[in-house]
């Protein structure tokens, strides 16, 4: 019972059990969690100022136990005028977030860190379509991860067209399961080949079958569904 203790994704130290594995994973059984089933019938419509700002940075390839992690000070994103950094990015196979019960091939999470500590993620649905160029040099590393040198990546090319998210204040999905953290999961997904999907699966496949966690209770909150608005005075 520690922080170190072992948690994965199937058997007695599933999901399922994550809050009774540590004193620090207590908060796996809190009622405000991550992910959940976002609803196709909206409960509040309004708009967000999110503007991200990625920019190319040395990026360091590691594995982590929820999967194949970019680290990286890839630039910002500012949402209604709050800066929070991006730090990494990781994936999980299948989606953890659902889209009206749907579940993807995959979810790319994009976490950023304000200046006061709080955590913005940013959720990609990750679909069946033709091979996502950008990813190659992610790709290319695959199945030896830590053995890979860091290398220049430019984050913003994971991003799909549109901006439309859907906002929700919820946690961490890995333990400890830290909430408020503040949830933007695009409504766009971002498409990837079968042999991508494949790959990406057959690497997190090393030491999980899946490392998506299932979906929990939305209890209380409220889920938005925002357009994004142009910052009528951007920076000069
Ligand atoms: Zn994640």
């Amino acid at each position: 019972m520690d922080t170190d203790a072992e948690w994965g994704y199937v058997g007695d130290i599933g999901p399922s059990h994550w809050a009774d594995l540590s004193r620090e994973f207590c908060a796996c059984g809190g009622s405000h969690q991550s992910p959940i089933d976002l609803p196709r019938r909206k409960a509040t419509e309004g708009t967000i100022d999110l503007d991200i700002r990625y920019e190319k940075a040395i990026a360091r390839l590691s594995y982590k136990s929820y999967g194949v992690q970019m680290t990286l000070d890839g630039g910002h994103i500012r949402v209604n005028g709050e800066t929070y950094r991006l730090v990494q990015f990781h994936f999980h196979t299948p989606s953890e977030h659902r889209l009206a019960g749907v579940t993807f091939p995959g979810e790319l999470h994009l976490v950023h860190v304000g200046e006061s500590g709080h955590i913005v993620v940013l959720g990609i649905f990750l679909a069946d379509g033709d091979a996502h160029p950008g990813l190659s040099p992610i790709w290319s590393a695959f199945p030896t991860v830590e053995a890979t040198p860091p290398f220049p990546f430019n984050p913003a090319i994971l991003l799909p067209d549109g901006r439309e998210v859907y906002v929700y204040e919820g946690s961490l999905t890995t333990p400890p399961c830290t909430e408020d953290v503040t949830w933007l999961v695009m409504k766009q997904p971002i498409y990837l080949s079968d042999v991508q999907i494949e790959n990406l699966t057959a690497v997190h496949a090393e030491t999980n079958i899946h490392n998506n966690r299932p979906v929990q209770p939305l209890n209380d909150r409220d889920v938005d569904f925002l357009q994004p608005v142009t910052d009528p005075s951007p920076e000069t």
